[in-house]
């Protein structure tokens, strides 16, 4: 296995040390932000600039339920400066959205988006709703609303949102039809992850699992491992773990434990993941899976295993449990799912992390291949789609590992360095415009 070289970090005292675990994921990014401004020894007025998003935008969407009653649900809209491109990012409908939430993830887009070097700058959106509690007329007369209110400041060239957790083709549609409808022309370019007979691409669906799996591929080369001597375990088994799983199970990974919102299960011999998907259709729960007994969500993030995927949501991996973690390598396939503080202790502990901002970015990337076949209505068949996800995915982790090599700094920070340096240089050329 190679040798990691670590840069040294300053010690910090436990008072501090503490603080740091209490903030959020928006602080996480700011502190990465200012690590890689550091380094990259920014201007002034860059770092100013670039620290801060361009637009927050909260919208009241009062909804008709279908007993009559009238709720209203508060939606965001978030947008980083377009330096380099239109503003792009998913939305998310969840209880526990927050407009700084909303923030946090679209300030991680934008480093997203320029470490795979595409031409844009991050966005998300979300509303605060539980969508498990409500009927599909409701999530859709939702949907248009929220769409009609952030449609002022949404556009193929503006800003491009996307599926994220809980929202999907259908949601995409039905967005797409409503500011079609209002425009009076059909805009496919306007969202991506659409169904594929509104100009959805070949291969989105499954892009964040199969983007994670070629860096899982690389991170494995890198360490001088392969897929058949790997034990992986996964938190989560929407569509980002599922197709991780299938794609690393396919390559004679075993996958030794995987959880959704009902819990976990664990076979150390290796779970079936074709049969496993079967039995998540036929119950709606990866638990009850027949060779496999129950472990605590908790839990399964320290079992014993070569890879950790944190697939779910952010703060997972926390002060709390990161000294348990046995894994090797961690590959997030969620946003945020490493607390600034767990991130400390696994780099003190030689664990190898592919920080989510290169690990999850399958699903933009496919995003990305998606907007330009609407551009020129001409369409990929999935053998291209594929190939080119490879080539950017394995691209931009050798250009994040050249940095992390060549300046001895962990993973993150090489990511954030190759991702704000590159927006860095468009503000520099554009100018403050003040
Ligand atoms: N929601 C996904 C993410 O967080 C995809 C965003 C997109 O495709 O624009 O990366």
């Amino acid at each position: 296995m190679a040798v990691e070289k670590k840069a040294k970090r300053p010690r910090k005292s436990t008072t501090e040390l503490r603080r740091l675990n209490e903030i959020s994921m928006l602080d996480t990014a700011r502190y990465f932000f200012d690590v890689a401004a550091e380094r990259l020894e920014l201007e002034d007025w860059v770092r100013k600039m670039l620290r801060f998003p361009k637009r927050k935008l909260i919208v009241n969407i009062p909804v008709q339920m279908d007993d009559g009653t009238i709720q209203n649900f508060e939606g965001f809209r978030v947008q980083y400066h377009p330096l380099l491109g239109p503003c792009k990012g998913g939305i998310r409908y969840h209880p526990d959205v927050t407009v700084e939430e909303v923030e946090a993830l679209a300030v991680l887009m934008t480093w997203k988006c320029s470490v795979m070097n595409l031409p844009f700058v991050g966005a998300k959106g979300g509303i605060r709703c539980n969508p498990a509690e409500m009927s599909k007329v409701e999530i859709e007369r939702m949907t248009r609303r929220y769409a009609a209110e952030i449609a002022p400041i949404i556009g193929p060239d503006q800003d491009i949102p996307a599926p994220d957790v809980y929202t999907g083709e259908r949601e995409m549609a039905w967005i797409v039809d409503t500011i079609s409808m209002h425009n009076h022309s059909f805009m496919p370019g306007l969202v991506t992850g659409k169904p594929k007979v509104l100009g959805g691409s070949e291969g989105r669906e499954g892009a964040t699992g199969r983007g994670g799996f070629y860096v899982a591929q690389e991170t494995l080369k890198h360490l001088g491992m392969n897929f058949r001597d790997t034990n992986i375990v996964i938190q989560g088994f929407g569509n980002v773990g599922y197709h991780m799983a299938k794609y690393c199970f396919d390559q004679g990974a075993k996958i030794t434990a995987v959880s959704d919102v009902n819990g976990g299960i664990h076979n150390s011999n290796g779970l079936d993941i074709p049969k496993l998907k079967q039995h998540l259709k036929d119950t709606g729960s990866v638990v009850g899976f027949a060779d496999s007994e129950r472990v605590e969500n908790k839990d399964l993030l320290e079992l014993d295993c070569d890879m950790l995927v944190p697939a779910a949501l952010e703060n997972q991996i926390t002060e709390e449990n990161a000294d348990r973690i046995k894994a090797k390598m961690i590959i997030e396939l969620a946003n945020g799912p490493t607390t600034l503080e767990a991130d400390r202790i696994l780099y003190e502990r030689g664990v190898f992390v592919a920080p989510d901002i290169l690990a999850n970015a399958g699903g933009v990337t496919v995003s990305y291949f998606e907007w330009v076949q609407d551009r020129a209505f001409y369409f990929w068949d999935a053998g291209t789609v594929d190939h080119m996800l490879k080539r950017y995915m394995t691209e931009a982790f050798q250009r994040v590992l050249g940095m992390h090599l060549d300046h001895g700094v962990e993973m993150r920070t090489a990511a954030y360095m190759v991702s704000v340096n590159r927006v860095a240089e468009a503000a520099r050329v554009r100018g403050l415009y003040a």
